[in-house]
């Protein structure tokens, strides 16, 4: 199924040890590597002697030791994070008690829609919901240190309050968690909202930044053809969940398995997740049909017209 992506798995980054991507931009490994993660949370330093830290990562104090250790005889100005899960942005409080640094963000956590009755947020875990920037940041909005200026780049569908930046007089977008060299990002409701997420990368088939370094793995290279084949990948997802409800109604466990075929048998409970995000997407367009509001529990059926 995910073949048609041209993923890259290269990256040998040993945590703790910062390492210079290009001049005035390094990154650093936070050993918190998982089936979300990959080998862990990548933060990025932009800059010399006056710099800004690009998600400082999880609370992990070895982590945030080797980010100031990085930094040792320079001055942290501004940090910034890509959104609000905990894999990003909890770490931003220590780093900004360390070096009196001002946090910059779309906003809050929150939901991608309000919450159904009854429903409960099945990866709540997942969310930094202390996590309050000191300036809240607007698509285009740019921020500007000794010798860099980033340009937000509202991205919403993996969480509502994704932002990706623009390192400006440079190919290089801060893709965050929505597009990764390794894999595609989990989009999961009511956090993440499939509609948001398509939105989200057909803006940045209209963006010039050709390299990407995301939250999570190596560079993107050729990243505009990449984007492309991450929005073929999600329109053949959809196409195959239409295929499967031709055969007939079907509920969410059924469609996973019609459609991820050898999927890691951690991420099923993601994959459910990403196949409602689908249908959210489907029953708004009106092209799937489910009893009340769409649902994890819920069985689903074309549309078909007459
Ligand atoms: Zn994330």
């Amino acid at each position: 199924m995910s073949d048609d992506i041209p993923f890259d798995k290269s990256f040998d980054l040993p945590p703790g040890r910062p390492e210079e991507v290009m001049p005035g931009v390094r990154r650093l490994l936070c050993n918190n590597p998982g089936p979300f993660t990959f080998k862990g949370t990548v933060s990025y330093i932009v800059g010399r002697d006056r710099v800004a830290i690009i998600d400082p990562g999880p609370l992990d104090e070895a982590h945030a030791a080797a980010l100031l250790d990085a930094v040792r005889g320079e001055t942290v100005t501004h940090i910034l994070v890509t959104h609000t899960h905990r894999d990003h942005s909890p770490g931003a409080a220590r780093i900004k008690a360390a070096t009196g640094a001002s946090t910059y963000a779309e906003g809050p956590h929150r939901s991608a829609r309000p919450l159904h009755i009854g429903e409960t947020r099945p990866l709540d875990a997942s969310g930094d919901c202390d996590f309050r920037p000191d300036v809240v940041l607007a698509d285009g909005d740019t921020v500007s240190g000794n010798g860099w200026t980033l340009e937000a780049v509202a991205t919403p569908g993996h969480t509502a309050n994704h932002m990706a930046y623009a390192l400006r007089g440079t190919d290089v977008l801060f893709s965050g968690d929505h597009v990764m060299a390794w894999s595609t990002p989990i989009v999961a409701p009511p956090d993440g909202a499939m509609s948001d997420y398509m939105a989200s990368l057909d803006k940045l088939t209209r963006r010039a930044e050709t390299l990407y370094l995301p939250g999570h793995g190596g560079a993107v290279r050729d990243a505009p053809r990449f984007v492309q084949s991450y929005i073929a990948h999600r329109r053949a997802r959809e196409a195959a969940i239409l295929r499967r409800l031709t055969a007939g109604e079907a509920d969410i466990p059924t469609l996973v398995r019609a459609i991820y075929i050898g999927l890691d048998p951690r991420l099923t409970k993601a994959a459910g997740l990403s196949v409602l995000a689908h249908l959210e997407d489907l029953v708004a367009r009106g092209k799937v049909a489910t009893e009340g509001a769409p649902s994890i529990d819920g069985r689903y059926r074309l549309v078909v017209a007459v």
